[in-house]
């Protein structure tokens, strides 16, 4: 069972995915991370994420990288069997993350390591192309979207938590633009609406609120198939309306 969970930059999709792949027993898997660690170990090792593509392909086919679910259903980040689950988050990162992430050598040697991390494990997979590149044969994708200033104070929010200072919502926003940009518009593995991605516009809800819509379109999906439960709770007005269920891509 692979379901994946695409879409821009501060739309809940780690928070949404978490709790997802908790409610079906399944693993998750955020592949942002691998992308971020790739950029962590690159600018430690003062490797241009820009111009230095060579190096980095090589940092990337053999980066030692672990993930380790958390009994809560997160994740620890391992680089080298060291804890790297906070020091990727920095703006730093995220901005060389989107760096690094252009390049279609980097692509393939994440892509890869992104299946071999699925191998063996259902997954909930979070990114920008899961549903598109990494598993197309997902028989569940979604593609989550927000409003621009909802994705901003929420990424802000996330910042506050994370370092304990609350950065400027104009500087946040900025950084979110710079970010969509890259993705949207890279050659390879763009940030797009898979085909066949159901869409859903995260802005008005919580990431529960969102959760229970996710299981009740899987229920709704695999109604006809015998041995298929979620522990969803019954299913409340108070979700968010699938907006779309898209039949090509973009
Ligand atoms: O999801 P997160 O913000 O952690 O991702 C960091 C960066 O990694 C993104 O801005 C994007 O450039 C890159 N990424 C990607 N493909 C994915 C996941 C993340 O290019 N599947």
């Amino acid at each position: 069972m692979i379901v994946t969970i695409d879409g821009p930059a501060g739309v809940g999709k780690s928070t949404v995915a978490k709790l997802l792949a908790k409610a079906l027993g399944l693993m998750y898997l955020d592949t942002g991370a691998t992308y971020r660690t790739l950029a962590y170990a690159a600018l430690r090792q003062r490797i241009n994420p820009i111009t230095d593509v060579k190096r980095l392909a090589e940092l990337a086919r053999r980066l030692p990288l672990e993930l380790r679910p958390t009994p809560a259903g997160g994740l620890v980040v391992l680089l080298n069997d060291r804890d790297v689950t906070k020091a990727i988050r920095t703006e730093e990162v995220s901005e060389a993350a989107a760096q690094v992430s252009q390049h279609p050598a980097i692509r393939a040697a994440m892509v890869q390591l992104q299946r071999e991390l699925a191998n063996r494990h259902g997954v909930v997979a979070e990114g920008r192309d899961t549903g598109s590149v990494v598993f197309p044969q997902a028989p569940i994708k979604f593609f989550l979207d927000a409003d621009t200033r909802v994705r901003a104070k929420r990424r802000q929010i996330e910042l506050a938590e994370l370092y304990g200072t609350r950065p400027p919502i104009v500087q946040v926003q900025e950084q979110l633009h710079f970010r969509d940009g890259l993705d949207r518009h890279r050659r390879v593995g763009p940030l797009m609406k898979p085909t066949g991605a159901t869409v859903i516009d995260t802005s008005r809800f919580t990431a529960q609120q969102v959760v229970r819509a996710m299981l009740h379109h899987i229920q709704q999906r695999f109604r006809h198939r015998s041995g298929f439960a979620t522990h969803a709770r019954p299913y409340r007005r108070t979700r968010p309306r699938i907006a779309s269920r898209s039949s090509s891509s973009g």
